[in-house]
């Protein structure tokens, strides 16, 4: 008998949860009307590395090293309705320290 108790408390309780998981489904279409507006926009640079390159100089072709910077643009949106912010990272570009071709 005493089990039976067990299930039955352990099947109240998962729809309990099923119930209020249904609730918050409902609750989200709301929130989701947002009022995104751009914030702010910042960059900052990420070591990408090194690596090697050829190029010629005098008929003689020689070895370099080139570092890499990943420059990483960050903008900010804020949304008024729900006080709240997001953030969307993006790779804006790839810098060589030294121009080559290959
Ligand atoms: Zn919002
Ligand atoms: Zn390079």
């Amino acid at each position: 008998m005493k089990k039976w108790i067990i299930v039955l408390g352990t099947v109240l309780l998962l729809s309990t949860i099923s119930i209020s998981s249904i609730y918050a489904a409902t609750d989200t279409p709301e929130k989701s009307h947002h009022n995104w507006a751009e914030y702010g926009v910042d960059y900052h640079e990420v070591d990408g590395g090194t690596h090697e390159y050829s190029y010629w100089k005098n008929f003689i072709k020689r070895n370099r090293t080139c570092q890499i910077t990943h420059v990483i643009k960050t903008i900010t949106f804020y949304c008024d309705k729900h006080d709240h912010t997001r953030s969307n990272t993006v790779l804006e570009k790839t810098k060589h320290s030294h121009h080559h071709s290959n």
